[in-house]
């Protein structure tokens, strides 16, 4: 489904993606691992074209989104994308931010935007926060909600980036049961996260980043139990 090829990019002349190749397959979760400054947000951001690329190539469904004449909406629309400090505009209520995509870029009907996000709102547990401002919510709904915008778009692809590293513990649970149920739902993503037992336990393919570099991949079992590379296994005796 989306095929990322030899992708470098540099800040000021510092390589910090250094010829990255990635293949995700429909369905795949893909966790991205790696100490910060690794590279882990970059990747996610050049996918969702918020960075250019220096060199190589990103396809979704055989369509090249790094090309330079690429309708950058449409990616958008096929690359949702949520981050770590929950980006709902704080100025609407929640449901407005939800139809704000599908009315603005899918010119959709606001009445149908609405009844579905609703939808969506309720299958995710907010159905009693649409009417309310992000302010009012805690911050494990504030990321659901971010989440449930996201999906709103109807995305191909869904990019999480630390999605719940700016919670309280105890609101990091509810994130991530929601990550739990789009996975079942088959919903493909990429995650970069610093939750090693999430990784573990929902991740198909882990990846661990080392300076920009995709150094080993493989099943959650192998990568967690048998890390073949010694720089993959100092980073997990770290974070164990
Ligand atoms: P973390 O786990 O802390 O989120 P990460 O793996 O996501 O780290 P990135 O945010 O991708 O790491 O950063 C990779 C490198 O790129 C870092 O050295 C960072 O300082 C650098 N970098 C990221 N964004 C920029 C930018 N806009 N300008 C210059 N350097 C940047
Ligand atoms: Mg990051």
């Amino acid at each position: 489904l989306l095929q990322i090829e030899g992708l470098w990019k540099e800040y000021r002349g510092r390589p910090v993606l250094r010829g990255v190749d990635l293949a995700v397959e429909p369905h795949e979760v893909v966790c991205l691992i790696g100490a910060s400054g690794s590279g882990k947000s970059t990747l996610l951001r050049c996918v969702n074209l918020l960075e250019t690329v220096d060199d190589g190539a990103v396809f979704l469904d055989g369509l090249e989104l790094t090309a330079v004449d690429v309708d950058e909406d449409a990616v958008r629309r096929r690359v949702g994308m949520v981050f770590q400090q929950y980006n709902l505009f704080p100025h609407m209520s929640v449901v407005e931010n939800v139809v704000l995509a599908p009315v603005k870029v899918h010119r959709k009907r606001r009445k149908q935007a609405r009844e579905e996000a609703m939808e969506l709102l309720a299958r995710f547990g907010l159905a009693d926060k649409a009417a309310e401002y992000p302010d009012r919510l805690s911050g494990g709904q504030q990321q659901r909600a971010a989440i449930v915008r996201a999906l709103a778009a109807g995305p191909q692809v869904l990019l999480l980036d630390e999605v719940t590293s700016a919670l309280d513990p105890e609101l990091v649970g509810e994130v991530l049961d929601i990550v739990r149920e789009l996975k079942e739902q088959g919903m493909t993503m990429i995650l970069a996260t610093h939750e090693m037992s999430f990784a573990r336990d929902i991740a198909d393919t882990v990846c661990f980043l080392d300076g920009g570099v995709l150094l080993e991949r493989g099943s959650p079992e192998r990568i967690f139990t048998d890390p073949q590379e010694p720089r993959t296994r100092a980073f997990l005796a770290r974070t164990a």
